[in-house]
């Protein structure tokens, strides 16, 4: 230290350090950098969900239009208000409410950053001290990162995979007391692909108003669905408990980089009417920063103009790709994919390290996949589930077959000699 100088001590933020480690970025970084830098085949990223590079899953022209109108109309290049210019509320709350038994308002909509942002406003919104939140498992890590950084309890329930991966709904009434804000949906899901019936929906929906607890309905992959169930909106069950309905454009649309996604209040009874809940959302956003204003005003046109055969042509691809990763799975002895998916872009598949050599669980195997094959898919234990494995069929179908080819001579290679 030199003479006179004082030694720094700058102390951050320690709940910052909860989430990060276990993020699947973080994991997905990891693994990238332990690549073997020799193979010259090309990586196969079946780790992470984001088809948009791939040139046949190119979003509509419909998106690219929209958003060259809005550039050109010099309309707007102003702050927009904190939750969004009415315009785009207003196509949204039409757009969601074509699926329902009533029509959503302009006020019940508020734009947000992608979903993400939308998860991250409502558990600061919900996060009252001692409280606490159930969260699907396996499920997305980051409402267990939000939660934990706002201070609140997570409490996981099982999805269950011999039944389609429904809801342990017995667990969730076991899990909650009188200090749980919220339970937390994702439909269709990820990481495991269940599309729900609208049986399953409604018990979840009853479970919730027995417990006083509003749902949060994550529906980023509203309409993804190419399996026997077709996709029900949880807002469907909005005059039985107040539901919190969270979407993107990103997933559907295929364009994660926008940046532009909802937290939409579906509440036709109006149980929230006397609460505060409402209000603590404006605050929040009033506290945040909204998306862009040119996507904004792009908003209304991308979702009134998208036509059916775009969605058709990916959903078309998407249900290729799960018959490739049936057909290639049911090869490899120590991996089972039980129940095939139906809908979102990804599957859960069961790793059965007892038939394997020298690999001691998930973390392991992908670690090894990764280096010998240059095929990254995530670990279970990310999501929560041990020897579990998450793969993303969201890419071309030629390099998921060679993916999952080489996955399927790793195994081999490794497999214990009988
Ligand atoms: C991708 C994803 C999100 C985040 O969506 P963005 O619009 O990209 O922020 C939220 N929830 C789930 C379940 C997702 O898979």
């Amino acid at each position: 230290m030199e003479k006179g100088g004082k030694k720094w001590i700058i102390r951050g933020n320690d709940k910052l350090k909860v989430g990060t480690e276990n993020t699947i970025r973080g994991l997905l970084e990891v693994m990238h950098s332990n690549l073997n830098v020799n193979d010259e085949r090309p990586i196969i990223p079946l780790g992470h969900g984001d088809p948009s590079p791939f040139t046949c899953f190119r979003t509509t022209h419909i998106v690219d239009d929209a958003l060259n109108t809005a550039i050109q109309s010099a309309k707007f290049n102003s702050y927009p208000p904190p939750a969004g210019i009415p315009t785009a509320r207003r196509s949204i709350a039409e757009h969601l409410s074509r699926d329902l038994p009533y029509k959503l308002s302009t006020e019940d909509v508020f734009l947000t950053s992608g979903c993400r942002q939308a998860i991250e406003i409502i558990t600061t919104v919900l996060a009252c001290p001692g409280g606490n939140i159930l969260i699907p498992k396996p499920g997305y890590p980051h409402y267990d990162a939000c939660a934990v950084f706002h201070n609140l309890e997570v409490r996981h329930f099982d999805l269950l995979p011999e039944k389609a991966w429904e809801v342990d709904v017995d667990a969730v009434e076991a899990l909650a007391d009188e200090n749980t804000v919220a339970i937390v949906i994702i439909n269709p899901g990820n990481p495991c692909g269940n599309v729900y019936t609208y049986e399953h929906l409604k018990k979840v929906a009853e479970t919730a108003k027995r417990l006083g607890i509003p749902v949060i309905a994550d529906e980023v992959y509203s309409h993804l669905t190419f399996g026997s169930n077709p996709f029900v909106p949880m807002g469907v069950f909005g005059s039985i408990v107040p539901i919190f309905t969270l979407g993107s454009i990103s997933k559907r649309w295929i364009v994660p980089g926008l940046r532009l996604g909802w937290l939409v209040i579906t509440d036709p009874s109006g149980f929230l009417k006397d609460t505060e809940i409402v209000s603590l959302i404006k605050q929040c956003l009033n506290m945040t920063t909204s998306p862009a204003c040119i996507i904004q005003g792009a908003l209304p046109q991308i979702l009134e103009n998208t036509k059916e055969d775009f969605f058709e042509n990916i959903i078309s691809l998407l249900r290729q790709a799960v018959d490739i990763c049936y057909e290639e799975i049911k090869e490899i002895a120590c991996i089972t994919l039980l129940p095939k998916p139906g809908g979102s872009m990804f599957l859960m598949v069961k790793l059965n390290t007892v038939l394997l050599e020298d690999i001691s669980d998930d973390m392991d195997f992908c670690f090894k996949l990764a280096k010998e094959e240059s095929v990254i898919v995530l670990p279970g234990a990310v999501l929560g589930l041990e020897n579990w494995l998450r793969i993303t069929f969201s890419i071309d179908l030629a390099s998921l077959k060679d993916g999952l080819q080489r996955m399927k001579m790793f195994c081999r290679r490794h497999a214990k000699q009988q």
